[in-house]
């Protein structure tokens, strides 16, 4: 009698596999729970089962399991189904899902190399004998392969001993980037504690009687300490008393108060007092039609201008489906919005909110999974970014994607190149719950949805608070540059309109689009470019660390002093990016601060939020920053927006660009005048009577979007087409090219479907590696399932025609 388990590794392969188990096991187990299998000559993975079965494999001899890991199951059936379909319509493998879905710490394999965790001190004693063995060991090497570990120990059945030490957090991964970050701190105060007793503070007070201030500070802590019982911090006591920092100071130097630090915790789980808020009578009517569309469609689209409040709607959604009991998830495009997220939902839900990102360690991840998967009261309501979607939810209520326009959402390398929003549609579907797509400049293939009634649509027409859109000016370059009004990348009107801001004590934010505008060195004899040798791209100039670096494999060098190629010194920069706006601001304003956000500026884990924080702290006067800008932050006090150069965006080869300027624009745009001080936008551009600039201007999202599905109509691509991008890489030149035209033929003759390529990207080389792409556009009266059946069957062909074999072929459905 034998008794199989069918598993998924974690590795890129096609299918599952069967291994033996004993009849214990085989009663023992259940789908979801991990087990350790022996895999290829001597490698040892985490496995995931998925079926129990009592079938024989035909063509080989079924391995046994090393052992089961889990008690209960860590992936539950609604998982697997979702990952199914995933690696099904993205053409992946379920085993890519399953990697990109567990926290690493759920993964171990013999490869993974383990560490000590840094900073922390294990007491021996707490240890058992085979944790102490490994814990002595990494004492004396400061990593060690798993491998390593079986042979100290002697067993092959090691990963429960180390999923314990990592539990206990005595252990730690080593492909975990450990980031120097200093934790947030808060300053609190307190009453030294021989001012506690009664008499004494009369006398306290008695003393501070000529010290109005102090003595008001001193009374109004007593009263913050009687009604909120907890620590009262130095910057909500100054607030309240309205003493200064100065009273403050004075106190502590009288030994009356003592300063103290608590971490802030990494999720402030305090529900504020004053967190309550009644929605206006738009934000009341969306919301209730929001729930009318629910009755009829589960997906429905919020489309609402910048700063009408769409947040506020949300919550008051969320709490409904909470308090039915149900699981939310929280959906962002970009790991810098959930700061301002959770500070707001955790005021007002407290302790309910859990977060999950790639920035968190490996512990605080397993430690939401099982939040999650145990439906705890602490994780009713998850935000991340788009993996997220991969947590074991068991009692979906309701999905909100918010700014659901963002490219984002879509992953493009490594496999499963998932878009997320289209993913959570499908998981929400399974779990019978609802998803609301919010944003301001929706995407044209959920509009297209809406128009074809497959979506329900809410329109949300003016900002909270009857605040005004803000007003749109063009300048145009080209009259500029003619008239010399230029100083730098700055005509005259713009510095203007700066200055005048800047006069009132209001902020400025000035956008650059960084696509196709990084700045590089040019030698003014020649024409020479320093280039990157293994990719086929300039390098890029970083002024601040006067270095030339590649963005695509990080090769660097020190800026030249003279040109490579004739020897000559007089070497110039061109192109502008952020940085050189930055230097420019400085010199058009030196006494003003200057900020910018870039992704060189936002490293750490900490990075964006000490931005947006000084920002918001008023500490920075103009903001310079890219894309990262656009995205749904909230600045009170932000006037006028800049947009440097509009044409860049415009002139990307991609049939989306003008969709995406229009979006950018608008959002970026959205971030002026958010409260009552009515918001200036200003647009630098070589084409003021572009299509696209004027609907911009007049905030005409519906004429956009017909004229752009017109010509997506017209010229063949999504919604009307489906997209499959096929990117082909091998360091022979000449191979990849005969590769790809074999591919090529096959697919037209196969296919009888539009196959456009093969086609030399504008980058043609990276990493040394030679790249082609062929495009596959699928009709929307073909057979989905059926060609990409087809597109696979090709692939497995070719795979197997050994001069090709070492071609990379990797497979993008849904190009974004
Ligand atoms: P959106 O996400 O639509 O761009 P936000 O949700 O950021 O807009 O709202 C804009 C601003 O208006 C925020 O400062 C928010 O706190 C405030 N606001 C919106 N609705 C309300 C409300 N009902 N009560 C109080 N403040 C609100
Ligand atoms: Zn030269
Ligand atoms: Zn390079």
């Amino acid at each position: 009698m034998s008794y199989f388990v069918e598993v998924v590794l974690p590795l890129a392969l096609d299918k599952t596999f069967t291994y033996q188990v004993s009849e214990a096991e085989y009663a023992f187990l259940k789908k979801g729970m991990r087990v350790a299998v022996p895999f290829g000559k001597n490698k040892i993975y985490t496995a995931l089962a998925i079926e129990l079965h009592r079938n024989e494999p035909l063509l080989y001899k079924a391995k046994e399991i090393h052992q089961i890991l889990d008690e209960v199951p860590v992936v539950n059936e609604f998982q697997i189904e979702h990952w199914k379909w995933v690696a099904d319509y993205y053409m992946c493998s379920i085993g890519d899902v399953y990697k990109t879905a567990l926290p690493s710490g759920f993964l171990l394999e013999s490869e993974t190399i383990i560490a000590a965790p840094q900073d922390v001190y294990a007491d021996s004693k707490e240890l058992e004998d085979d944790e102490f063995l490994i814990w002595q060991a990494l004492q004396q090497q400061s990593s060690l392969k798993v491998e390593d570990i079986m042979a100290i120990l002697g067993k092959k059945n090691v990963f429960p001993v180390l999923n314990r030490m990592l539990a206990k957090n005595v252990l730690t991964l080593q492909e975990e980037v450990i980031e120097k970050y200093k934790p947030k701190v808060t300053k609190y105060i307190r009453l030294q504690p021989e001012f506690l007793q009664q008499e004494q503070l009369s006398e306290l007070l008695e003393l501070l009687s000529r010290a109005p201030k102090q003595r008001e500070l001193v009374l109004q802590y007593f009263q913050l300490q009687a009604t909120e019982k907890k620590p009262v911090s130095v910057k909500k006591l100054v607030e309240i008393s309205g003493a200064g920092q100065a009273a403050v100071k004075s106190l502590v130097d009288k030994a009356v108060f003592e300063e103290y630090y608590l971490l802030e915790d990494r999720v402030r789980f305090e529900k504020s007092e004053d967190s309550g808020f009644a929605l206006s009578a738009p934000q009341q009517i969306a919301l209730n039609e929001i729930k009318d569309s629910f009755e009829k469609q589960s997906v429905s689209l919020l489309h609402g201008v910048t700063a009408s409040g769409k947040t506020e709607v949300y919550i008051k959604l969320i709490e409904e489906y909470i308090q039915s009991g149900k699981q939310v998830l929280y959906l962002l495009p970009e790991i810098a919005l959930t700061v301002q997220l959770v500070s707001r939902l955790t005021a007002y839900f407290g302790n309910q909110i859990a977060v999950y990102h790639s920035k968190y360690t490996n512990n605080e991840r397993v430690e939401v999974w099982q939040q999650v998967l145990q439906n705890s009261e602490k994780a009713k309501i998850v935000i991340g970014v788009r993996s997220a979607l991969f947590l074991p939810f068991s009692n979906l209520g309701l999905i909100v994607i918010d700014e659901e326009h963002e490219q984002t959402f879509k992953q493009f390398d490594p496999a499963p190149r998932y878009h997320a929003r289209d993913a959570a549609i499908v998981l929400a579907a399974a779990h019978r719950s609802k998803v609301l797509l919010g944003s301001a400049t929706p995407s044209l293939e959920t509009y297209y949805n809406v128009q074809s009634g497959k979506y329900g649509l809410i329109n949300l027409t003016e900002r909270y608070g009857k605040v005004l859109l803000p007003e749109v000016f063009l300048v145009d370059l080209k009259d500029k540059y003619k008239r010399k009004r230029m100083k730098g990348h700055f005509s005259d009107t713009l510095i203007e309109a700066i200055s005048e801001s800047l006069s009132l004590g209001e902020q400025v934010i000035l956008f650059q689009n960084r696509r196709g505008y990084s700045p590089f060195v040019e030698c003014m004899t020649c024409g020479h470019v320093p280039q990157c040798p293994n990719c086929d791209v300039s390098l890029t100039y970083y002024k601040y660390k006067n270095q030339l670096r590649c963005h695509y494999c990080g090769y660097s060098i020190a800026n030249p002093t003279h040109c490579h190629a004739c020897q000559s010194v007089d070497l110039s920069t061109k192109g502008f990016g952020t940085e050189q706006i930055e230097m420019e601001l400085r010199e058009l304003f030196p006494e003003k601060n200057i900020g910018r956000m870039d992704q060189d500026t936002t490293r750490g884990k900490y990075g964006y939020e000490k931005i947006i924080d000084a920002f918001r702290e008023q500490e920075i006067d103009i903001l310079v920053g890219t894309q990262m800008l656009a995205k749904g932050l909230h600045f009170d006090n932000v006037t006028l927006v800049g947009i440097m150069n509009a044409d860049n965006m415009l002139n990307q080869p991609d049939f989306r660009s003008h969709e995406r300027a229009f979006q950018m624009m608008m959002q970026v745009a959205g971030r002026a005048g958010r409260s009552e001080k009515k918001g200036k936008v200003m647009i630098q551009t070589y084409n003021p009577y572009h299509n696209i600039i004027r609907q911009v201007t007049s905030n005409d999202y519906i004429g956009m979007y017909k004229e752009q599905v017109y010509e997506r109509h017209n010229f063949k691509y999504p919604p009307f087409y489906r997209l499959v991008k096929l990117t082909l890489k091998h360091r022979d030149f000449d191979k990849l090219k005969e590769g790809s035209m074999w591919m090529y033929n096959v697919l037209t003759q196969s296919l009888q479907i539009p196959v456009l390529g093969p086609e030399e990207p504008a980058i043609s080389r990276i990493r040394n590696e030679y790249i082609r792409t062929i495009l596959i556009k699928i009709p929307q009266k073909s057979h989905l399932g059926n060609t990409k059946k087809m597109i696979r069957k090709i692939g497995s062909s070719f795979e197997a025609i050994p001069q090709y074999r070492a071609i990379k072929v990797s497979v993008n459905v849904d190009n974004y």
